[in-house]
């Protein structure tokens, strides 16, 4: 299957990135003079348990790297260079909205073998660990010891907005249409992501509009979804509502602000999302020195 498919009529809105840009500053600032909230996971509260001492915010401070590999069980619909791309450039967004560069971290990608890695992604068709929207992110024991794994239903279908049955796509999909709408010769998924991510703050909606589909085909692909994935895997918890996997005391959905762990689907963090990052940090280190 192909992004094709999912083609809507085209609109004659035209798509204005400096406009956006400053809708974006203008948002930033009016977020931040709120108070944050975002929540860590109940089960990333104690680092010393071999659940939370899984979550790759540990492997950072502890092993000071992050050894990943990708169990790709559907190769013809997603690219496995193109995943670990994706893999990458969202580890990139946490770890830098962490106070932390690559080359301070090294993240080293691996095949997916006995002795885990510190991150597993899986994909995989019917695969039963991806829960009720196809994706998920649990901790596991692998041998003698636990890690975050991130799990895609590589079978996974949903009823897009354009009315149209939709699978997780790989975001690799979305390049050839992005690269053509923004005129841009040379752009590959490694263009694609540092354009969404990096240089242009975009959502899901945005990039559905420049790609010409439905911003739920967007939401639901595996680039968007390994950004909210990897909050988890580092041990954030989602708030948006009907959540309720966060450790007690963090404020409820109900008062959470926008933000990727809200499930916003943006190719950006927002400040709660960078709060909650550097918050879980603060967190794991104090109760590290206990
Ligand atoms: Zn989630």
């Amino acid at each position: 299957m192909t992004s094709q498919n999912f083609k809507q009529r085209k609109t004659q809105w035209s798509f204005d990135l400096s406009a956006l840009a400053a809708v974006v500053l203008v948002a930033t600032q009016v977020l931040s003079s709120n108070a944050m909230a975002w929540g860590i996971l109940a089960s990333s509260e104690d680092p010393a348990s071999a659940v939370g001492g899984a979550r790759l915010a540990h492997a950072v401070l502890v092993k000071k790297q992050i050894r990943y590999c990708i169990g790709n069980y559907d190769p013809k619909e997603y690219d496995t260079v193109s995943i670990s791309i994706q893999v990458e450039a969202a580890l990139s967004l946490w770890l830098a909205a962490a106070n932390y560069r690559l080359s301070d971290v090294p993240v080293i990608k691996e095949p997916c073998g006995s002795d885990p890695s510190e991150l597993r992604i899986i994909i995989s068709p019917n695969n039963p660990n991806s829960g009720q929207y196809g994706a998920s992110t649990a901790v596991w024991l692998i041998g003698q010891s636990y890690h975050p794994q991130i799990d895609f239903d590589a079978n996974y279908q949903f009823v897009s907005s354009n009315g149209t049955n939709a699978p997780i796509f790989d975001f690799k999909d979305f390049v050839g249409d992005l690269a053509q709408s923004l005129g841009r010769l040379n752009f590959g998924i490694m263009q694609a992501v540092r354009y969404v991510s990096f240089e242009n703050h975009l959502g899901s909606a945005d990039v559905a509009r420049l790609v010409d589909t439905a911003p739920d085909v967007i939401f639901h692909s595996t680039y968007s979804v390994l950004i909210h994935e990897m909050g988890h895997a580092f041990g954030l918890c989602d708030t948006y509502v009907g959540s309720n996997h966060c450790a007690p005391g963090w404020p409820p959905p109900e008062d959470q602000p926008d933000s990727v762990m809200k499930g916003n689907g943006d190719f950006f963090l927002s400040p709660d999302d960078i709060a909650g990052i550097r918050g879980l940090f603060d967190h794991y280190r104090r109760l590290m020195q206990k």
